[in-house]
């Protein structure tokens, strides 16, 4: 028997901690989707391709079982897919073994939480703004991985005034992005993020400013990996934007980020992981996968119950209803 399946069999979870204590987490409500996960990065560092593909396949078959039956693989035209055959084989050829995975676990006996729900991975396909230079290079591999009928979105892409990369060059990057995404009627994956300590969130304005401008709102956007107050959420939300909580959501000194997560209407609430980063509680300080979208759905569903008074079906529920909304184009 694999050994994972052998584990999670023996300590009746599929969720262990940083430790590697078994950690039991409450059942989702409704199906769960991670909106924003690096299939490709959950291997350890310099893994080879078929490790890689072991690696993500078992953890597309762990959040199946868990609940987490839907996984937006992020995809960089610039860093992992700048080879596109190549990752949308990689891809195709993890998904087939995730299946076989699920397959062997459910022989074992371990069982689903949803086992009508389809396994499903799509795919989003950006230019991060860390990579906004090599843009020109990238377009080539950008397009073709967005004629994937995998793809679902475009990004991520955006602006980060974090980062030591020239501002005026990841604007010209986020405008190019953005018409393409226009053309191709794509929804988007946004990545903003602000300089330590800017309490103006001039990333946040800015970008804002150019996603109206670019007139793409009504396409559907994800302003992914949210981690500030409510305050910097407003026009976003009046634009139409849904806004995907993660694992910062449910960090001890996060008060600021679970008022959003209260202040955010159900129709925006998105769930996601950005694993391989930023594993949720009680599992913090592990590498993430797209199985612990579970916890912060969790914890966004006691969030709103206690604080609005919502059952926690409805954020499940809610999460559930706003990805497809955004990411099922079918
Ligand atoms: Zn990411």
């Amino acid at each position: 028997m694999k050994p994972w399946i052998e584990e999670a069999l023996e300590a009746r979870t599929l969720f262990f901690d940083a430790k590697h204590r078994p950690v039991a987490l409450p059942a989702p409500l409704a199906p769960v989707v991670d909106t924003h996960g690096h299939l490709s990065m959950l291997a350890h560092e310099g893994a080879s391709w078929a490790e890689m593909r072991e690696a993500a396949a078992i953890a597309l078959a762990r959040a199946w079982l868990a609940g987490v039956v839907w996984t937006v693989c992020i995809v960089d035209a610039s860093d992992d897919g700048r080879d596109p055959g190549a990752f949308l084989e990689w891809l195709s050829e993890t998904e087939a073994e995730a299946h076989a995975e699920i397959e062997a676990a459910l022989a074992a006996g371990l069982r689903p939480a949803f086992p009508d729900e389809a396994l499903r991975v799509s795919l989003s396909a950006g230019v991060h703004p860390y990579h906004a230079s090599g843009i020109e290079d990238a377009l080539p591999a950008l397009r073709e991985l967005l004629s994937s009928p995998r793809c679902v979105a475009l990004g991520e892409c955006g602006l980060d005034y974090h980062a030591d990369v020239d501002r005026e060059v990841q604007r010209e990057a986020f405008e190019l992005q953005l018409a393409l995404a226009r053309e191709l009627g794509l929804p988007l994956e946004l990545h903003v993020r602000d300089a330590v300590g800017d309490a103006s969130y001039e990333a946040h304005a800015e970008a804002l400013e150019i996603v109206r401008s670019a007139d793409v709102a009504a396409q559907g956007i994800d302003l992914h990996c949210y981690t500030l107050g409510p305050e910097p959420l407003e026009g976003w939300i009046e634009l139409g934007c849904k806004v995907a909580f993660g694992g910062a959501l449910t960090f001890k000194r996060s008060e600021a980020i679970r008022d959003a997560a209260a202040a955010c209407p159900a129709e925006a609430l998105l769930t996601e992981t950005d694993c391989p980063y930023m594993a949720p509680e009680p599992l913090r300080g592990r590498p993430s996968e797209p199985a612990l979208t579970l916890a912060t759905a969790n914890l966004l569903a006691d969030v709103r119950a206690e604080v609005l008074g919502e059952a926690r079906r409805d954020a499940f529920g809610s999460a559930w209803a706003n990805a497809r909304a955004l990411f099922d184009r079918a």
